[in-house]
């Protein structure tokens, strides 16, 4: 979906990305950092309810998560980083201050490329970051009335990133795409589950606007809670139209915190923004500066899986894939492909695309965890009975939906349903001959020039093999023989 946004001003919009690390434990404790299923603060120990003299150890999945994310999008990443400590006061935050990394990240630089609707978006990174989650804070209404707030500390200190784009996106669907894009990435190279509605990944957008040519950047307004990457491309073409208004009407903008109300489709005012001075960031003094050395990067750069903008491109070059077809299916089934590919004999590419978009991807809408729970073998097996002419493309769709849907194995389907063709030219070309032998008249009016015994001479083929014989095969070889 594309919002259609028209405005007089350059848009500028910056995202800053948080997303939940895919690590076994805690940042800095050994607490399980698997929150689903968990009773409310069963996931808690000294370290992350933040009790008086609890020592944090670090994470190392996490750093090299949140450095081989940097690798991929080709960040520079410092051989010494340092943590810091963010402070502000909030229930969330049992200790007063979140751990996290102000001025020394663990990743500077970068770039991701986007496809959009008006061509390339290169989005520039300017870091990525390490820090811990907070504690997930439930506001309910009291049984006697009034209101009450409840504090789980499973969720805090879970690992998280924050990766932080240059302001140098101009538009929603740019936003969105970049965001679309990145998760991909995550889930890709393993960093992150990164699904928005589990609040495993959260995105804010600062949206800005300034007369073109302008030499500085407007005033501008953050975006929260923002719960879908629809919801990032809605609310930022809001925010891009509420402030092209209120500049036109000359009113002059302030810098604000607003949260994104996806009934209403509007933002509203959450709270005036906070400057970084606010949070007194001072280095952590219970954690030693972070090392890296040139062989851990080598060896995290070394174990990157084929990255979403290479295995498109390879689509694309090695099977004849349009750019759309390799987009889509790496976006969603980008394994499930590869494995349908790397069967032996391979199945026809664009076949199997073909059929991965038409039916696979389509089921995938409804059942979002589909293509992972069937092999893509099954997809190739499809393919080959079909390229073969074992069975028709009509049975092919039909056999392949069957497939996914009840799990059953390709060819248990085909035979059950005794959808196989004859399509081997002797079994085909014998009964051709017997149909020749029992129908002479047949034969002698065809070859007096009656077309119409053609069809019927067809009719008995198919009928002598039960439905099963080839059509194309038949029409052929009976033609064959009949001019003989
Ligand atoms: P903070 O420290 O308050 O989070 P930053 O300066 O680090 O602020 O910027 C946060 C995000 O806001 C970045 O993605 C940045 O690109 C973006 N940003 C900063 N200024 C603007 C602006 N005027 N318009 C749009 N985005 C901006
Ligand atoms: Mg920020
Ligand atoms: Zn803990």
């Amino acid at each position: 979906m594309a919002v259609a946004t028209q405005t007089k001003y350059e848009v500028v919009v910056g995202v800053e990305i948080h997303v939940q690390l895919k690590t076994a434990s805690k940042m800095f404790c050994s607490c399980s950092s698997e929150v689903r299923g968990a009773a409310p603060n069963s996931n808690t120990c000294p370290v992350c309810l933040g009790l008086p003299g609890a020592l944090p150890v670090i994470n190392r999945r996490a750093v090299e998560h949140v450095l081989a994310t940097g690798i991929a999008v080709g960040a520079t990443t410092p051989e010494v980083t340092r943590w810091d400590r963010k402070n502000y006061f909030y229930p969330d935050l049992p200790k007063g201050y979140q751990i996290s990394q102000y001025d020394l990240p663990l990743c500077s630089g970068g770039t991701l490329s986007v496809e959009t609707s008006g061509g390339l978006a290169e989005v520039g990174i300017r870091r990525a970051h390490l820090e811990e989650d907070t504690a997930r804070l439930l506001h309910q209404d009291k049984p006697g009335g009034g209101r009450l707030s409840l504090v789980d500390y499973n969720r805090s200190g879970i690992p998280l990133m924050e990766i932080v784009t240059e302001p140098c996106i101009t538009s929603a669907e740019a936003a969105r795409r970049y965001a679309e894009e990145l998760r991909l990435l995550l889930v890709t190279i393993g960093a992150s589950d990164a699904q928005m509605e589990e609040g495993q990944m959260r995105v804010e957008a600062n949206v800005s606007l300034r007369l073109p040519g302008a030499d500085k950047l407007g005033t501008r307004v953050e975006v929260k809670n923002m719960n879908s990457f629809r919801s990032v491309e809605r609310a930022i073409a809001f925010e891009i139209e509420r402030q092209s208004r209120a500049l036109d009407a000359g009113e002059t903008l302030i810098q604000e915190t607003r949260g994104w109300d996806d009934t209403r489709g509007a933002t509203y005012v959450m709270r005036l923004k906070e400057e970084s001075e606010d949070y007194r960031y001072f280095p952590e003094p219970d954690l030693p500066p972070l090392r890296t050395d040139a062989a851990m990067i080598a060896s995290i750069r070394a174990a990157l899986p084929e990255l979403p903008a290479a295995r498109r491109a390879r689509y694309s070059a090695d099977y004849g894939l349009t750019a759309n077809d390799a987009s889509v299916i790496v976006a969603s089934a980008g394994d499930y492909f590869a494995a349908a590919m790397g069967t032996d004999p391979a199945p026809d590419p664009r076949i199997a695309a073909g059929l991965l978009s038409k039916i696979g991807l389509r089921e995938q809408k409804t059942q979002p965890a589909l293509l992972t729970q069937r092999p893509g073998t099954e997809l190739a097996e499809v393919v080959r009975l079909r390229t073969s002419g074992a069975i028709s493309s009509q049975s092919a769709e039909d056999v392949y939906l069957e497939h996914l849907q009840s799990g059953e194995s390709v060819a248990s389907i085909v035979a059950a349903r005794g959808l196989r063709q004859i399509s081997d030219a002797s079994a085909v070309t014998e009964i051709i001959d017997k149909v020749i032998a029992a129908n002479p008249a047949a034969v002698a009016d065809f070859q007096a020039g009656k077309e119409q015994a053609l069809k019927f001479l067809t009719g008995q083929v198919m009928k002598e093999s039960r439905g099963q014989a080839n059509a194309a095969v038949v029409a052929q070889l009976l033609g064959e023989r009949l001019r003989q």
